[in-house]
């Protein structure tokens, strides 16, 4: 077998042994077989492994990495962020709830997210969060009112839409003009002005975030340059000073063949910029999601049937959109192996689909596999933006959830049942 086939880019705790495919030190077919399928399965050493090279990167500084729960909010999954004395990237008063639940310390947490109401407002204040990322005029004022009505002082940073040209920097998302993001960059000094000299609130930094799955480091290092220019001139003004600067999120994976900058190389530059213009000693604050968990996790998922075509072959598989929804809604691609090789058999070309009633439930396109119903497939890199943004559409289940590390296997999510999914309707 050629080692090509032993292990997959970007994640190194994938591998084949003997043939058949381990997370870490555990077979998947025996985790599906124990579990059911679809099964998403995640390697705890790939997270911390993650962790780790941002935290490389910033070593001797006074950073605090909050990773972004949307990318992927399982409970089991926060707690290994947790017990790692990382912060947290909230948008949500759920994902507040989640986060505390874990264990998280509501100081190392912040508030992202351009439609906060009044009520999740009251929620992170009575948790006594680390920071707002305020994302409009509008919406400081309204913290300003409900922080007063709380008799508490909120505290806040405006995210800035740096507006990073999109003709050099195509894979930037929301970091532009037409986005609906942040706070435009020649608004944001009379934007602080207006908001220190609110008495509800308090002033103590500056965020952005680009957008996501970002491969070269240009764009971010454009947007810190950005961003500086504007902590220089807001400081111009007496009384403001800007306590921690936060670079967002949204750093790639490799899916497939992608080349994102390594975090510590990519931290390291940007340490190098702030250096350079006398940044250097400010707190600094990131907020990644995608890059601490993408590639620790795979879903395992049975081959229901083949079904040959006169144009196309279908291989359709239990998991569907409402598990793996990155190829439905961005055509994003995964790669997809068997879990045990059929290695004399021929392949033949498939779109692998899923049961869903739409022709959109695709999870991967013309792919050469040699299967048969009853086999196992491992869907890859699919720790982030997966189990987090799964549904229950065609009344399908919510698929379970395995962290294993070394040879320790933890169920941290059951499937759900029926029973779970009816449980808040009314007769
Ligand atoms: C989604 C998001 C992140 C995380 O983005 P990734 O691409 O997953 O790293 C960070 N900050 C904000 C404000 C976000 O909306």
């Amino acid at each position: 077998m050629s080692p090509s086939l032993n292990t997959f880019p970007g994640q190194p705790h994938v591998a084949r042994k003997e043939g058949s495919l381990c997370v870490e030190d555990l077979e998947l077919e025996t985790l599906a077989r124990q579990h059911g399928t679809p099964l998403f399965v995640y390697s705890q050493q790939w997270m911390l492994d993650a962790l780790a090279a941002y935290r490389r990167g910033f070593a001797g500084r006074d950073a605090l990495v909050c990773y972004a729960i949307k990318a992927n909010s399982s409970l089991g999954i926060l707690r290994v962020f947790a017990e790692a004395g990382c912060g947290f990237d909230i948008v949500s008063g759920g994902e507040l709830a989640r986060v505390l639940a874990a264990g998280a310390d509501a100081a190392k947490v912040i508030f992202s997210g351009v439609g906060k109401t009044r009520a999740e407002m009251r929620q992170a204040l009575a948790a006594g969060i680390g920071c707002f990322n305020v994302e409009s005029e509008a919406e400081i004022d309204v913290l300003n009112e409900v922080a007063l009505a709380e008799g508490r002082r909120a505290p806040i940073s405006v995210r800035i839409n740096p507006n990073v040209d999109p003709k050099t920097h195509p894979y930037i998302s929301t970091g532009l003009k037409g986005n609906k993001f942040g706070v435009a960059h020649d608004r944001a000094v009379a934007v602080y002005r207006h908001a220190a000299a609110l008495p509800g609130l308090q002033v103590v930094g500056i965020d952005c975030h680009i957008g996501s799955q970002i491969t070269e480091a240009d764009p971010y290092l454009d947007a810190v340059e950005r961003v500086l220019d504007l902590v220089q001139a807001i400081e111009a003004h007496d009384g403001i000073r800007l306590h921690h600067l936060d670079f967002g999120g949204g750093l790639g994976i490799d899916y497939n063949g992608d080349t994102p900058p390594a975090a510590d190389a990519l931290w390291q530059q940007l340490l190098a910029r702030l250096d350079a213009r006398g940044f250097g000693e400010r707190r600094i604050v990131i907020e990644p999601g995608r890059s601490l968990v993408g590639n620790a996790g795979v879903c395992v998922t049975e081959v229901l049937y083949t079904k040959p075509g006169e144009e196309k072959n279908f291989c359709i598989v239990d998991a569907a959109m409402n598990d793996l929804p990155r190829p439905a809604m961005y055509q994003a691609f995964h790669r997809i192996e068997p879990l045990a090789l059929r290695a004399d058999e021929p392949t033949v070309r498939y779109d692998v689909v899923g049961p869903v009633c739409e022709s959109g439930d695709w999870l991967g396109r013309d792919r050469d596999l040699a299967v048969q119903a009853g086999d196992l497939l491992a869907v890859l890199s699919a720790g982030a933006y997966c189990m987090s943004m799964a549904s229950n559409y065609n009344t399908r289940a919510r698929a379970a959830e395995v962290l294993v590390s070394g040879d320790k296997a933890t169920l941290i999510r059951r499937r759900e049942s029926i029973e779970d999914q009816l449980r808040t309707e009314l007769p």
